[in-house]
């Protein structure tokens, strides 16, 4: 405002401002309102009426030295009280600065304004698709989140939810399951982003994928959007990577990776599994002009301890993996054998996933070991709320 009006130039006539003695408010969560500022313009009250439809605005009539005054304020006392959803709508509208978002920090506009946004790793436009969800426009909302990735089932499932961890309404009291709506959008899904996914006509490239997990795919979907012919290599009998072999299958079905990989497969994209590519040479060889390499980071981690080499001690990845697999105590002995019952170590994302999956098949006590306080843990709530569920017979801590 200051720089238009340094622009456009005040006349020395303007009246000067008048305090009204309105009241200004700053002890409320995020905004501060100053209904002196306020011309009435009633900008917030269609945003927050119309446009959102929460409508915990109204319009104010009081007297003041000036004669009668009118404004816009809340229904209730506080706008916690009048229902209100801190969505910001209103005062990003507001044109005189009567409401201000004082978390709001301007360096980083984007990124303080929708912080689940820019949280995300793939850029997904989370306030649209939470939005088009809350109206129970499910198929809208996948369409919204397959602009940026073609997971929708396995993200809403698996993904550790950064935008939760950066959600605004946490600072009030709880984040939005950003995830779980995601996981529920997919699950009522409609199908409807099909009319607006477009694939262009074959260019005559060929491309090369290794690794059908989550990264491998998301190359080999989008190159096959562009009309490249794409094959999709694995050394693993099926497709999924991480997803289906590192992540407890009551976690993510693999009948929700199957689903997804086959909109891929629609697209026509070719995969080759139980193939170990060793030679990348072999592949340009075979007329491939380009080779991503999605192979993922399959290797378990150790502790650094004496006996972490002892037999029976083993890392996550390849305990999943196996478990995945079926080769977790079969009755031939050619197995894999867990310590049962066990002791998984860490209380973290990795360490919850084999306690998991390691008291689902069996019905031995499992004990997570941990050096911090099971609060302090890095762990997802639902990630310890799946490993806690006492109805599977396992103990805790
Ligand atoms: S922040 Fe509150 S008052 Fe403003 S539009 Fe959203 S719900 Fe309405
Ligand atoms: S948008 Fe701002 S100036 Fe306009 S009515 Fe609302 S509070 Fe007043």
């Amino acid at each position: 405002m200051r720089k238009i009006a340094d622009f456009v130039g005040i006349p020395g006539t303007t009246p000067g401002y008048k305090p009204a003695s309105l009241p200004v408010i700053k002890d409320e969560p995020f905004f501060d309102r100053d209904y002196n500022l306020c011309i009435d313009c009633r900008r917030c009250l269609t945003a927050c009426n119309d446009i959102r439809g929460v409508g915990c605005l109204e319009v104010k009539e009081v007297e003041t030295p000036q004669g009668k005054r009118t404004y816009v304020g809340t229904i209730a006392e506080t706008l916690v009280d009048s229902g209100c959803k801190f969505c910001q709508a209103c005062v990003t509208v507001c044109p005189t600065g009567a409401l201000t978002d004082r978390t709001l920090d301007p360096a980083r506009r984007e990124e303080s304004m929708v912080p689940c946004k820019s949280a995300c790793p793939a850029g997904i436009d989370v306030p649209r698709y939470v939005q088009l969800a809350a109206e129970g426009k499910y198929g809208e909302a996948i369409a919204v989140v397959r602009e940026k990735l073609p997971f929708p089932g396995i993200v809403g499932r698996a993904c550790f939810a950064m935008c939760e961890a950066a959600c605004r309404r946490g600072k009030l009291d709880d984040p939005l399951s950003i995830r779980t709506l995601k996981r529920v959008s997919d699950d009522n899904d409609t199908g409807i982003w099909r009319q607006f996914s477009k694939q262009l006509p074959p260019s005559g490239r060929k491309a090369a994928v290794i690794g059908a997990g989550p990264a491998g795919l998301t190359v080999a979907w989008y190159l096959a959007k562009k009309g490249h012919a794409v094959t999709v290599f694995d050394a693993q009998p099926s497709s999924g990577g991480m997803a289906r072999y590192g992540i407890p299958s009551y976690r993510v079905p693999g009948e929700v990776i199957d689903r997804e990989v086959g909109e891929v497969e629609k697209l026509g994209v070719k995969f080759q599994y139980d193939t170990r590519i060793e030679n990348m040479d072999d592949l340009f060889g075979q007329g491939y002009e380009a080779v991503f390499i999605g192979i993922g980071c399959q290797g378990g981690d150790t502790l650094g301890i004496p006996g972490d080499d002892l037999a029976g001690v083993i890392d996550s990845p390849t305990y999943l993996r196996a478990a995945t697999m079926g080769l977790v105590n079969t009755p031939d002995g050619r197995c894999l054998r867990p310590p049962p019952p066990g002791r998984y170590r860490r209380g973290s994302h990795r360490g919850c996933g084999p306690g998991g999956r390691r008291r689902r098949p069996a019905s031995g006590q499992i004990r997570g070991l941990r050096r911090r306080d099971r609060q302090e843990g890095p762990h997802h709530r639902a990630r310890r709320f799946h490993a806690d569920q006492p109805a599977q017979g396992v103990c805790r801590r």
